[in-house]
This record gives structure tokens, C-alpha cells and sequence, in this order.
């Protein structure tokens, strides 16, 4: 069974209760977690409040030389972080393994920023005096993820959290601990002081409220559904504590009828079907120029026929695992069912899939629609799996007035040689990312996040960074 990391120790729930998880191909057990409770995280937040003068004193040159180690240590261990994710999760190993990769990527990008932190130089209008600002770390963290991608949602609060000087507790989703609970305990094998990275697992309905509601809380950062971020944005009022959220998305690819069909339809192919679909930044509406639409439609509609192959996780040609759960199937099917009821057309899949292999798992195959009604649900709720709709325009003013007609911010993309169609399309569409002739690919480098009810807050970059400090004004007298 896996346990908790809590205060350096590794450990049972207190209640003694445990969660089993399951492979979504099948249905078998993979393995069990502790059912965490309120005392559990209690015990983990004391840890990280205990833990946190000494991490937060300490140089950030140190805090980096842990951090680089600690990719060492994530790599070693790579193949077996990869082989759980893929269990438990669904996702083909071949992409588990990159995930597990980028959590060690991510980990060295933040170790060369803890050590960059600084201030500024103020003057003031009394020359006997001058203000100076200075970063210190926000406190101790709370880190609440979901099982889409548990690794690099982990890696994005941890990284940045470490090299600023927090402390940290994550809770992963219930349905997808046991990779995130490998890659922290051979993380925290690096050498980091016992209290500085903790884990609590258990059912977000249970110990979500206490964890995001806990006086001992500095900081929530939390990636999810719109609702749930919504929820714990009312409960961090409590004590007022600061809040990351990054939310559901329903990201608009705009094709306007100078691109390049091929390159389009495969960044909306990948944008679409990679995870099955259930990735945040992910292509979720498709809105193509008159002129090429029936070119588009037709490309794209054989890409995701012919290249997108389901199958079990751990079949070298599977493209796509099984959806992670009954419910997100059953939803993808409902949201498709419902568009279809009132007019759609399906251009591609449409129907899980009937062979006797797939019986016991959550397959759905790539699925693309037509002539979606623009107040179906497909159009105005997040798609959380592999089905698009296209919908055909006449400009990009139309294009950018229906991308925008969401409540979501997250992503968004356009294809086109015009460069001026390309900039107000960047400066127009309500995102925090706009790619331009390109997949929808997130970078280390470059801040992520949503806008509307997507979210706010950075993940990534140095801003995710500064996310985790407070600037703190300084004024220094002549004494
Ligand atoms: P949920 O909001 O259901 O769960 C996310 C995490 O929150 C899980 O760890 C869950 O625990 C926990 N949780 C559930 N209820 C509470 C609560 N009341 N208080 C505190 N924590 C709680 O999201 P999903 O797991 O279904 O994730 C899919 C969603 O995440 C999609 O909407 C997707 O768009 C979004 N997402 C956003 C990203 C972004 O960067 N903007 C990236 C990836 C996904 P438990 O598992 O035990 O229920």
C-alpha cells in the first residue's frame, strides 16, 4: 500500500482507512492509498509550518543544489513513476514517461531561479532616505491536483514553491496518488529537511475543506474543475489566504483560409486526442473559414479516424488509452448524444467502440462533429475528452466574436500565414496563451494561465516564481 509523507516519516492514514485504485482499461485493483482525515492533515500542515523558518532561511544556492539533486533522483526512477501512471491513470506508457520526465525538466528549471530571486532600488523624495523591496516566501503551501496530468500539475506548484522558500503539503486526486506519491518520496530522498515537501492523500469531498480552510495555510494552489476552484476560493476567504486556481477550458483553434491545412489538422488532432482529450489547454472548438472548411473537415476527419488507435495503456501502437472513469465517459458521451439530438453531424467515431477488447475499459474514440447548435452543449461546456466540434465562419471578426462567447480563458490558437490577422487574433482573443501556427504545447519558460473563470494566477516561468513570494516594501533611513 502507499503511504503519506508527513514530517519526513512515511505513514498510514490515523483512521487506518484506505482508497483502492483502479486501472481504467480494466477495472482492477492497482493499489491502495490511505484514506487521509482531518487529523492527517493537521499532522501535515504542523510538519510544513515546522519546517518552513529553516527552508525559507535557508541561501537559495543551497535550496538549488537539493533541487538538482532531487532531478537526479526523479530520473533514476523514472520507468516505475511512468508504469504507475500509466495504471492508474490510463494514458499510453510512452506519454506517462514524458510526463514523468518533465517532472525532473521542472525541477531543474526552477532550482536556476532559486537563487535569482531579488528586489529593486527605490529613491524617495527625502535624500535621507531610500526604499528598497524585497521577495520573501509566501509560507506554507497547499497543493490540490487532478488526475488528468498528476505529474506535471504536481511538478508546477512544487517547483516554484521549493525555490522560493515554501514548504508544502500536496494532496493528489484520490484516483491518481500512486505515481505523484512514488515521484515525491524519491524527490524527497534527495535530502530535503524532514516537513518540507508532504503528501495527504484521501477524497477531495473529505479533507478538501479542512486543507483549504486550515488557519495554517499561506497559500492554495490548485488545478481543477471550475466549480471545486470555486468552491475553495470562498472557503480560503476564510482566513484570507491567497489563492492560485487553474480551471476548466474550452479552447478556440481559429483556421482562416490562407493556412496550412495539413499543419492545422495536425496540431488539432494532437490539441484534441492527446490524453484522450482530457488535458486543460486542449483544442475544444474548431472554428474554420468558409473557403477551406470542407478541405479542413476532411483532412482532420481522416487524422483522427485513421491515427488516432485506442487500445490498452501498455500496447506499443495505442494512441489512446481508456478514459480515466465511467463518469468522464459517460459525460463525453452525453455532451455528443446532446449535439447530435439537436442536428450535429458526426463526421468521426461518435459510438464507443463495440470490440470484446474494450469491454471492460472506458474506451471512446476520437470523435468529430458538424453543424453543432451553438447552444449545445458541446459548444458552451468544457469537452473533457476526445470530441471536437467545427464550426464554420465567414471572417475573423466572426471567428474571434465566437471563441470569445465562453466563460472560459484558458488557451487558444489560429492558423494563418497574415501576420496582422495573426497579431489581433493574439491581442483579441480572451486567453492566457494564443499559438500561432502551432500546437498547443506549454512551455517552462513562458507564464500559464487561465483568464475568465479558466482562473488566475501563473504556473510556469518566473512568474510562478514570484507567485510564491511576497514583495515586501523597505525603507532605509540614515539613522
Ligand atoms: P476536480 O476539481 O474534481 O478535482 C481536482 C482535485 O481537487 C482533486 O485532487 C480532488 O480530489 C480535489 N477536490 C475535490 N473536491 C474538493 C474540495 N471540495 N475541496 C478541495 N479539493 C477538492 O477536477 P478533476 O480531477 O475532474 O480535473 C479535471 C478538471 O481540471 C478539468 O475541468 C480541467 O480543465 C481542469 N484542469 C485545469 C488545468 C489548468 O491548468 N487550467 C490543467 C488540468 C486540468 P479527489 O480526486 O479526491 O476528488
Amino acid at each position: 500500500m502507499a503511504q503519506m509523507l508527513i514530517g519526513g516519516q512515511l505513514v498510514g492514514a490515523q483512521g487506518g482507512k484506505t482508497i483502492p485504485v483502479r486501472n481504467p482499461a480494466n477495472g482492477e485493483s492497482v493499489g491502495d492509498i490511505p484514506r487521509g482525515t482531518a487529523s492527517d492533515v493537521d499532522a501535515a500542515l504542523a510538519a510544513a509550518a515546522k519546517a518552513l523558518p529553516a527552508w525559507a532561511a535557508m541561501p537559495g544556492t543551497k535550496r538549488a543544489q537539493l533541487m538538482h539533486q532531487a532531478a537526479l533522483k526523479m530520473h533514476e526512477v523514472v520507468d516505475e513513476v511512468a508504469k504507475l501512471l500509466a495504471l492508474e491513470q490510463g494514458k499510453p506508457l510512452a506519454h506517462a514517461k514524458i510526463e514523468a520526465e518533465r517532472v525532473a525538466e521542472n525541477l531543474e528549471y526552477f532550482a536556476g531561479l532559486a537563487d535569482k530571486l531579488r528586489g529593486d532600488y527605490i529613491p524617495l523624495d527625502d535624500p535621507a532616505k531610500f526604499g528598497i523591496t524585497i521577495r520573501r516566501p509566501v509560507g506554507v503551501v497547499v497543493a490540490i491536483t487532478p488526475w488528468n496530468f498528476p505529474l506535471t500539475l504536481m511538478a508546477n506548484k512544487l517547483c516554484p514553491a521549493l525555490a522560493a522558500g515554501c514548504t508544502i503539503v500536496l494532496k493528489p486526486a484520490s484516483t491518481t496518488p500512486l505515481a505523484t506519491q512514488r515521484a515525491i518520496e524519491a524527490i524527497a530522498s534527495a535530502g530535503f529537511p524532514a516537513g518540507v515537501i508532504n503528501t495527504v492523500h484521501g477524497s477531495g469531498g473529505e479533507i478538501g475543506d479542512v486543507l483549504v480552510s486550515h488557519p495554517r495555510v499561506n497559500k492554495i494552489a490548485f488545478t481543477g474543475q471550475t466549480e471545486t476552484g470555486k468552491r475553495i476560493m470562498q472557503l480560503a476567504s476564510k482566513n484570507v489566504t491567497r489563492v492560485t486556481l487553474e480551471l476548466g477550458g474550452s479552447d478556440p483553434m481559429i483556421v482562416c483560409d490562407d493556412a496550412d491545412i495539413r499543419r492545422a489538422t495536425a496540431a488539432a488532432a494532437i490539441g484534441r486526442f492527446f490524453n484522450a482529450g482530457q488535458a486543460c489547454l486542449a483544442v475544444k472548438r474548431i472554428f474554420v473559414f468558409e473557403k477551406v472548411a470542407q478541405e479542413f473537415m476532411a483532412k482532420f476527419t481522416d487524422r483522427a479516424s485513421k491515427e488516432w488507435k485506442i487500445g490498452d495503456q501498455f500496447a506499443a501502437d495505442t494512441k489512446m488509452g481508456p478514459l480515466h472513469t465511467e463518469t468522464q465517459r459517460n459525460e463525453v458521451e452525453a455532451q455528443v448524444a446532446d449535439a447530435v439530438k439537436r442536428g450535429a453531424k458526426v463526421l468521426a467515431g461518435g459510438e464507443r467502440p463495440a470490440a470484446p477488447e474494450y469491454a471492460k475499459g472506458w474506451y471512446y474514440p476520437a470523435t468529430v462533429l458538424s453543424d453543432v447548435p451553438e447552444d449545445s452543449r458541446m459548444a458552451t461546456e468544457e469537452v473533457f475528452g476526445p470530441a471536437v466540434p467545427i464550426f464554420i465562419v465567414t471572417d475573423l471578426d466572426e471567428a474571434i466574436a465566437k471563441a470569445n462567447a465562453t466563460v472560459y480563458g484558458l488557451g487558444s490558437s489560429i492558423f494563418t500565414k497574415d501576420m496582422a490577422k495573426a497579431r489581433r487574433a493574439a491581442e483579441q482573443l480572451d486567453a492566457g496563451y494564443t499559438w500561432v501556427n502551432d500546437i498547443q504545447v506549454a512551455y517552462d519558460q513562458l507564464p500559464f494561465g487561465g483568464v475568465k473563470q479558466s482562473g488566475y494566477g501563473k504556473e510556469h516561468g518566473i512568474e510562478a516564481l514570484e507567485g510564491y513570494t511576497d514583495k515586501k516594501s523597505v525603507v532605509l533611513a540614515s539613522g
